[in-house]
């Protein structure tokens, strides 16, 4: 027979990976990361950052996406627990980059765009493990992917995986990273979108979520919001275009 406190930590392991926490930033993706948890996890938390970004708007657009799935999906209301917002202002403070000043969006001369935060999604996922450490979460997930993106390394698959290594012996704890957009394009967001949400997910993303790095909620396209120029909404209307597209042929 086993003794009694092998099957209390089998219970207490069970417990936590029934919880996840999102990295939520009110963007398409982590949005639709969101939705991937609620349909997965039965009890669900965000976490969002500000750290003098340009776009800070999308401060307002998380809020307007957890307000609308809390009235607008019943079976996912339940499962979506408490909303953090961290400060992570120092990013601000020690970086020059496009998305945490006025400087122009463009190509670096060390080949990647002037929008990326150096450290940005390291910092962040630190955060997030002392806050599910402390919430005795253990799946964090984040919607970061490299099949079609903006060349940030930190968005690397082998990054996350360095960083789960890094965050369990740091913290002594079993985290898992979990990363549902790592290998899909843009189109097929879209259609897992469409998968876990149907039609009234589509909607939501499009009238609520915001991936725009100039902040731009004033021009409305058939993908959403945004400048329709910067590199974030170019991602957004391909991606939309491309999934449009596939399912006119499907
Ligand atoms: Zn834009």
């Amino acid at each position: 027979m086993e003794p009694a406190w092998n099957e209390i930590l089998r219970a207490m392991s069970d417990l936590r990976s029934k919880s996840a926490l999102v990295l939520f930033s009110g963007g398409q993706d982590s949005a639709t990361c969101l939705a991937w948890a609620l349909a997965r996890y039965d009890h669900v938390e965000t976490v969002g950052f500000v750290y003098g970004q340009r776009h800070i708007v999308e401060m307002d657009c998380r809020r307007r996406v957890l307000a609308h799935l809390r009235a607008h999906f019943p079976k996912w209301a339940d499962r979506l627990g408490a909303d953090h917002v961290l400060d992570a202002g120092v990013l601000g403070q020690i970086s020059q980059t496009a998305l945490t000043s006025d400087a122009e969006i463009r190509m670096a001369e060390n080949g990647l765009p002037t929008t990326f935060v150096p450290g940005r999604n390291i910092l962040f996922l630190t955060l997030a493990a002392a806050l599910g450490y402390r919430r005795s979460i253990r799946h964090i997930v984040l919607g970061v992917c490299e099949t079609d993106y903006s060349g940030y390394p930190d968005c690397r698959d082998d990054t996350v995986k360095a960083m789960q290594v890094a965050l369990n012996l740091g913290l002594d704890a079993r985290f898992v990273l979990r990363t549902p957009l790592m290998w899909l394009d843009k189109a097929a967001t879209w259609g897992l979108t469409e998968t876990l949400g149907g039609a009234a997910l589509i909607d939501l993303i499009i009238e609520e979520t915001h991936s725009c790095y100039r902040g731009d909620r004033s021009q409305r396209h058939d993908w959403g919001y945004g400048c329709g120029s910067c590199p974030a909404c170019d991602l957004r209307s391909s991606g939309f275009a491309a999934y449009q597209a596939k399912a006119k042929t499907s």
